[in-house]
Formats: structure tokens, C-alpha cells, sequence
């Protein structure tokens, strides 16, 4: 979609702090880190949050959790918390399904 902001970071359009990228998927550091680790992992088809998940599309989160486990033992995260905002009220500002990667603080739950 050319007017979604993780579109134009995959096209490259959009400069971004990329670490991780193969056909199906894109990793790159958050321009607004929560914890000293913060990554987000991004399918490359444009899928709006997890409520836009189904049979056709899904296998790319399976894939997706597959890289963050990989890139979590590569960067040596022993604790770390994966986050999918899904709606405003739930805080999701990018219509793009993203996965947050968090690591490197102590953090609460139930989340605020
Ligand atoms: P959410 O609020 O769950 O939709 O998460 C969107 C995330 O994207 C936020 O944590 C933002 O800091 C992050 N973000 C927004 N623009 C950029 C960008 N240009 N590069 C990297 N991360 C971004």
C-alpha cells in the first residue's frame, strides 16, 4: 500500500534501522524504543493487525515467530516480551501487523 508508512520502510522509500530481512518478512529497530532492546518484526504483504489474519495469509505469523526466535538467540535475549497492538485503544498507531520485540528491563503485568 503506498500511503502505509511500513510499505514505504520495506520499499525503502523510508529510511529505517533494518536488521533482518528475507522474502516473506522485515525486522528493524523502533524510532521510539521502550526498553534498551526494541525491535519490530513486519510481514512484507500488507496485512492491517492481527484481526486482518486468515487461513490464506497466516502462514507468515508462523514464519514471523520463527525469525523473532532466531533473532532473540542471536542477540542473546534470555527474557523478552512480544507485543501485537491491535486497534487505537489498544495503542496500535501504524495500520501495518507488526510484532514488537522487547528486552533489556524490568517490565509489569498486567501491561498499563
Ligand atoms: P504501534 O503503536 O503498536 O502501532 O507501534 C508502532 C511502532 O512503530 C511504534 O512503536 C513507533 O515508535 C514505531 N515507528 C513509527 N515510525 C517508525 C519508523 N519510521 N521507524 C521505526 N519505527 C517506527
Amino acid at each position: 500500500m503506498s500511503d502505509c508508512l511500513f510499505c514505504r520502510i520495506i520499499a525503502g522509500e523510508i529510511p529505517s534501522s533494518k536488521i533482518y530481512e528475507d522474502e516473506q518478512c522485515f525486522a528493524f529497530k523502533d524510532i521510539a524504543p521502550q526498553a534498551p532492546t526494541h525491535f519490530l518484526v513486519i510481514p512484507k504483504e500488507h496485512i492491517g493487525s492481527v484481526s486482518e489474519v486468515t487461513a490464506e495469509n497466516s502462514s507468515v505469523v508462523g514464519h514471523i515467530f520463527e525469525v523473532i526466535a532466531k533473532l532473540a538467540k542471536e542477540q542473546n535475549l534470555e527474557s523478552y516480551r512480544v507485543v501485537s497492538n491491535i486497534g487505537e485503544q489498544a495503542g496500535q498507531s501504524v495500520f501495518h501487523l507488526h510484532f514488537h520485540v522487547l528486552s533489556g528491563r524490568d517490565m509489569t503485568w498486567p501491561p498499563g
